[in-house]
């Protein structure tokens, strides 16, 4: 199955995409994931990515609908995937509609997490990561990631950069203007599933695969 993943920052897509790779099993494949390990790597497209996640803007499409090529090239990518992340514009979702349609294949789903802003802004606030296995922890919903430790590989655990207060905002402005659009490009499709993502980690799952068949 080719699926994307759309939704405000913070709506649980990296949570989320972990669980429906895994049923499906498909690569998750997250731009975000990807820019960061490039960041941390100090590679020359992290480099030029830092300057705009940090001020909570999105990389110019052309950098990153080139990163996704080379990404669904890989010979895991060939029967399906699932994307977090991207795309996160109109441009990258028309790109991403010829990439597909020049390898004769098209997108089956895309998957709409819906939460309100004043959700968002709390899981994005307490949001933590592990820096060995990656795993999304949150400061108040998961109380044991209060030690700062990895309940699941024992490594540390880090506040992203991009999750401080004035960098969310504009996150959000970002993706009022230039992701939600993305709502009707892919209604109009017939190819959008919205579904309720509050609630518990689980419960969202559980709607995520029935809204998948
Ligand atoms: P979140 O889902 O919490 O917003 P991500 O990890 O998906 O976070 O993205 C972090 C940052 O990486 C974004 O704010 C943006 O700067 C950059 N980024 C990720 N995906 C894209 C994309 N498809 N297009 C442009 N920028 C992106
Ligand atoms: P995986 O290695 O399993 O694909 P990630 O999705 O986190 O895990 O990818 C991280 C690695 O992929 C980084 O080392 C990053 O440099 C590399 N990478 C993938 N695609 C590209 C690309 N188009 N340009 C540069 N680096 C890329
Ligand atoms: P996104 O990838 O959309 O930015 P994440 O999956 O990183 O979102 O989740 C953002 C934060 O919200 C994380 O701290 C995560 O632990 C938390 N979170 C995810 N899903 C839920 C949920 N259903 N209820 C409460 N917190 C959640």
């Amino acid at each position: 199955m080719r699926l994307v993943l759309v939704g405000p920052p913070g709506a649980g897509k990296g949570t989320q995409a972990e669980f429906i790779a895994a049923h499906l099993a498909v690569p998750k494949i997250s731009t975000g994931d990807i820019f960061r390990a490039n960041v941390s790597q100090g590679t020359p497209l992290g480099v030029e990515a830092k300057r705009y996640m940090d001020a909570g803007q999105l990389v110019p499409d052309e950098v990153t609908i080139n990163m996704v090529r080379d990404r669904l090239a890989e010979p895991d990518a060939a029967d399906g995937f699932l994307l977090d992340g991207f795309p996160r514009t109109v441009p990258q979702a028309a790109a991403l509609d010829k990439l597909l349609a020049d390898m004769g294949s098209a997108l089956d789903l895309v998957l709409e997490l819906v939460v309100d802003d004043d959700e968002v802004i709390r899981r994005l606030s307490g949001r933590r990561t592990c820096r060995g296995c990656g795993k999304i922890w949150h400061v108040e919903f998961d109380p044991t990631s209060r030690e700062g430790i990895c309940d699941r590989c024992g490594a540390e655990l880090f506040q992203r950069d991009d999750d401080k207060a004035e960098t969310i905002a504009n996150r959000l402005v970002e993706y009022a203007s230039k992701t939600a659009p993305l709502v009707d490009y892919y209604g109009a499709q017939g190819k959008l599933v919205g579904i309720d993502a509050t609630g518990p980690v689980e419960d969202v799952t559980v709607r995520a695969i029935d809204a998948l068949r």
